[in-house]
């Protein structure tokens, strides 16, 4: 059923290329011409609205078109666009700095700029390297990363990322990582239960340390959501291992909160939850609120000192984007960071995560290829399978995400399955009618579908 195009669809589909998309399924389902937000809500040309419960790729936190923070960034927009960030600075990337580290978990004293979260990867995996080298640990040249992990789409983050779906035309370009089989709760090797889970999957990255620790640099992980993979969660005991182990091994810790960070997780940040601080820590997304493109890398004063020399000894972080520490881009983080402290973020984020539970338990966990709901802080996931019993997944050419994903924008509502899990992320800023409308809207979605299916 092809439905006629608007005109800007027209020249949409005349020279532009789209992320993450098979271009020809737009063909039947070409893209939405959005043309202003308000709060959770997307509106297109013709006035239908979407509840953006992605938050537009996981980084608005506030709304769309939030007043508070559009007033901040046109002020700034009138004052100082951008500055080169090499021997100039300016306030909003002091303020934004300085909050930062006090924010984070203790011995993270050090924020370095770049402007999109694979970029913040490409820094933490160059500044471990380079570290060690002038450290004289010059066999550590490699990094170790779990299956599932994702860490962005440039080489480098791709190298370490272990979706297949994302890598694996790529492989013969990749860095040769270490990879160890990462946490699986859903289908535990172990059967642990989560009461009682003492991680005992953290063996398998020990293994892989006890063998290969002489030539890693870094581990890295997406602490307590392997998000891209599929919203993969699991308890803070894991990371608090690793991070044991990581030590025990001197190999640099990176966590990658790129998606999880900022509030997410019903913590300012996830690796709180497990009291551990990592050598390296990756923002983004959140940091600005989902406005402009902008990420940083925090690091120890201990990484720091090792590149601090004459200029001579030709130690120094010669890494740099054009968009380095952008002045619009730190301003609003700024206002984000204000609004945290100002407006209460986390307990709303604890208190809508709970009623987020409620609701979602009731409408789902009973549903027929429903094998398990998932909840961590605002995210919420639905892992679909053919049996409940075995576990045993739907067939991915059904494409059963991409269907309910169509039948759901039908309904007014923007959910962005990865496979067959379907999952919410909404910005903190939904209200309680508005979690009702994405639970129920879902859950009828879900029972049409399966009705149908069965035929
Ligand atoms: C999105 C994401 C990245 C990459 O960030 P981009 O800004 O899309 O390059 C890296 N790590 C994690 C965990 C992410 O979710």
């Amino acid at each position: 059923m092809k439905q006629a195009l608007s005109e800007l669809q027209t020249r949409d589909l005349r020279h532009v290329w789209h992320p993450c998309s098979q271009m020809k399924d737009y063909e039947q389902f070409p893209p939405i011409v959005i043309k202003k937000g308000q709060g959770v809500w997307l509106y297109d040309e013709d006035d239908n609205r979407y509840l953006d419960a992605v938050s537009s790729w996981w980084v608005n936190l506030f709304g769309h078109a939030n007043p508070r923070i559009s007033k901040a960034l046109s002020e700034q927009a009138f004052t100082l666009e951008h500055a080169i960030f090499a021997n100039f600075t300016h306030e909003p990337a002091i303020k934004v700095a300085e909050k930062l580290v006090a924010l984070t978990p203790e011995g993270l004293n050090k924020v370095f700029f770049a402007d999109n979260g694979s970029a913040a990867i490409e820094v933490a995996l160059k500044m471990s390297f380079q570290y060690h080298m002038q450290s004289g640990k010059t066999k550590k040249k490699r990094f170790l990363a779990l299956t599932d992990a994702y860490h962005g789409e440039t080489l480098g983050a791709l190298s370490v990322g272990g979706v297949d779906l994302y890598n694996e035309v790529y492989q013969p370009l990749l860095l040769d990582t270490v990879r160890a089989q990462g946490p699986d709760c859903f289908r535990c090797p172990f059967q642990d239960k989560p009461e009682s889970c003492q991680a005992q999957c953290i063996g398998f990255v020990e293994e892989k340390l006890a063998e290969h620790h002489e030539e890693v640099t870094a581990v890295i992980i997406e602490p307590l959501i392997q998000a891209a993979a599929g919203m993969k969660m699991y308890p803070p005991i894991y990371l608090k291992r690793l991070r044991e182990l990581c030590t025990k091994y001197d190999v640099h810790l990176i966590a990658d909160e790129i998606a999880v960070g900022f509030g997410r997780t019903g913590t300012m940040f996830a690796c709180e939850q497990a009291n551990i601080s990592p050598d390296f820590m990756c923002l983004s997304k959140g940091l600005t609120g989902g406005y402009l493109p902008l990420s940083v890398v925090l690091t120890t004063d201990k990484v720091y000192d090792a590149f601090y020399d004459d200029y001579g000894t030709m130690k120094a972080f010669l890494h740099s984007h054009s968009y380095t520490g952008n002045t619009l881009a730190c301003r609003v983080a700024l206002e984000v960071l204000t609004m945290f402290e100002e407006e209460h973020y986390i307990d709303i984020v604890q208190t809508k995560g709970e009623r987020m539970r409620k609701l979602a338990t009731e409408a789902f966990c009973h549903l027929p290829y429903v094998g398990e709901y998932r909840q961590v802080g605002l995210v919420g996931a639905i892992e679909l399978v053919a049996n409940r019993e075995t576990k045993v997944p739907l067939p991915s050419e059904e494409r059963i995400g991409y269907q309910i994903y169509k039948r759901a924008l039908a309904k007014g509502l923007l959910i962005r399955p990865l496979g067959n899990i379907l999952y919410f992320m909404p910005p903190y800023v939904i209200t309680d009618d508005e979690m009702s409308f994405m639970i129920e809207t879902t859950k009828e979605i879900m029972e049409q579908f399966f009705w149908e299916r069965e035929g």
